[in-house]
């Protein structure tokens, strides 16, 4: 078994190497589709949320309007708000998930997907709990993947994949600007990185990087069940 975060800014290739990894043999989890799922009604991150931010981050038909709690978060900087609601469930779900990929399969190589593995722990840092959240993430992740890219790239690439037809391009090209300025520059994440994918090139330069990951992760995965 081998526990991997898959991480990197917003339109550095996650879900792209995700895809990848999940041809080659991976498990694959994305955390902003275990987010989602635990914001629908009725789940308690849900109730959170209503309680803290208030009813206008509700729809008509009573499932949250994330545009609108996003538009609370961002702009009117509670986005630490926020994530203290949700990050914690995430982990959680993480967790249990994990449990259950390595009991259906003990040579598994799991991946978590989520952009904010270093963000989590700044987070927490601020709050006043650093050493406990960095020991937790190593406790729940073996391995961390980087995904890198210029920041001229992250934001064509993320403006090209959410308007593609041109329409709204300003707005979203201003929202991946607003979120980046809350990420940690890579640099910095790839200190603590364990391994790095650098998606400066095509397409096919990405995937012979990831073709040359996989076996090192499942590698690692087949020692880890030796011990
Ligand atoms: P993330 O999940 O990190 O936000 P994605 O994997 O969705 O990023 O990539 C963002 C967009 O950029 C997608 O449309 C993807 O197809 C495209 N993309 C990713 N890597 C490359 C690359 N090396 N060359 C061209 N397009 C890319």
């Amino acid at each position: 078994m081998l526990r991997v975060g898959l991480t990197g800014g917003l339109g550095s290739g996650k879900s792209t190497v995700a895809q990848m990894l999940r041809e080659l043999g991976a498990e694959v989890i994305e955390s902003d589709e275990l987010g989602r799922a635990l914001m629908e009604p009725g789940q308690a991150a849900f109730n959170e949320i209503v309680s803290a931010f208030g009813p206008s981050v509700l729809l008509p038909d009573g499932c949250l309007n994330r545009a609108r709690l996003a538009e609370l978060a961002f702009k009117g900087g509670r986005v630490k708000e926020l994530n203290a609601i949700i990050h914690p469930a995430v982990i959680e779900a993480q967790s249990q998930w994990m449990t259950e990929v390595f009991a259906r399969d003990p040579l598994a190589v799991a991946v978590v997907v989520s952009a904010l593995i270093f963000e989590v722990e700044r987070d927490a840092r601020t709050g006043g709990e650093a050493g406990a959240v960095f020991t937790e993430l190593r406790k729940r992740i073996d391995r961390v993947v980087l995904i890198t890219a210029p920041d001229v790239a992250k934001i064509a690439r993320y403006v090209a994949r959410i308007a593609p037809a041109g329409a709204n391009r300003e707005a979203a090209e201003a929202d991946a600007r607003s979120r980046l300025a809350h990420q940690i520059p890579d640099s910095e994440k790839a200190l603590r990185a364990d391994y790095l994918l650098e998606n400066t090139g095509d397409i096919d330069a990405l995937r012979a990087q990831v073709a040359a990951l996989w076996p090192r992760l499942k590698q690692e995965s087949n020692l880890n069940a030796q011990r």
